[in-house]
């Protein structure tokens, strides 16, 4: 079994990176974010609790973060382990954590500020089925239309330069915390984000001495 989380600021490549490593090795990628974001979607109660936070791009309360984590990771449904995308993020979540499961490695993915800016500022979604679109790397066929299933694309509401920056702010003051706290164990591997897609990925895995990969994500 193997278990990971894996950081890095928004726009690093995390959840595309853990995606491919989820699928080829059969673990079950958690993605906080997304768990907070299909809650407000679905007008949960736990929806409601956290809607203003997400959409101001601040970080929502170690207490309710641990309950959706906790609830999440009880579904035992990872035979072969996990990705944990997106926590923790800051010292009290890394020891909580630590408290109750053990991790073989953190993937830290490496971009500068500028270059997580940009990337952030031109990504989309599909308001209809999700998929991911970046206006510079992944261009729709036909402007903001998706191209499998003729969905508008939008931009996720925290994907604004102000709620990008504050969301900087906070993986800087209180993220690096959580990589200390690891570096500790010597659990990290750190790779350079500003190689493309499949460069990012072979790096993970020869960090983690897992098989390479046969073909490109795509
Ligand atoms: P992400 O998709 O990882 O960018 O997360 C989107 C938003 O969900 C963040 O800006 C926070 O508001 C919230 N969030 C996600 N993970 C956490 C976490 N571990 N701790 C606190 N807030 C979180």
């Amino acid at each position: 079994m193997n278990k990971y989380v894996i950081m890095g600021v928004q726009g690093s490549g995390k959840g595309t990176q853990a995606k491919i490593l989820a699928k080829d090795f059969d673990l079950v990628h958690i993605s906080v974010g997304d768990l907070f974001r299909w809650n407000i979607q679905n007008h949960t109660k736990l929806g409601a609790r956290v809607k203003r936070t997400v959409a101001a791009g601040e970080l929502v309360t170690d207490e309710v973060v641990a309950e959706i984590v906790g609830r999440r990771l009880s579904q035992h449904d990872w035979n072969y382990g996990f990705i944990l995308d997106g926590f923790p993020r800051n010292g009290a979540q890394a020891e909580f954590f630590l408290e109750s499961y053990d991790i073989d490695a953190v993937i830290n993915i490496d971009v500068p500020y500028e270059i997580v800016m940009h990337r952030v500022l031109s990504r989309r979604y599909c308001s209809r089925c999700g998929l991911d679109y970046n206006l510079f790397l992944h261009r729709p066929e036909v402007a903001n239309t998706c191209d499998v299933c003729g969905g508008e694309l939008v931009s996720r509401q925290d994907d604004t330069e102000e709620a990008i920056r504050s969301r900087l702010d906070d993986f800087h003051e209180k993220t690096r915390p959580v990589l200390d706290i690891f570096a500790r164990k010597e659990l990290i591997v750190t790779v350079d984000g500003t190689q493309s897609i499949d460069e990012v990925q072979q790096s993970i895995r020869q960090q983690l001495h897992l098989p390479a990969q046969e073909s490109g994500h795509n």
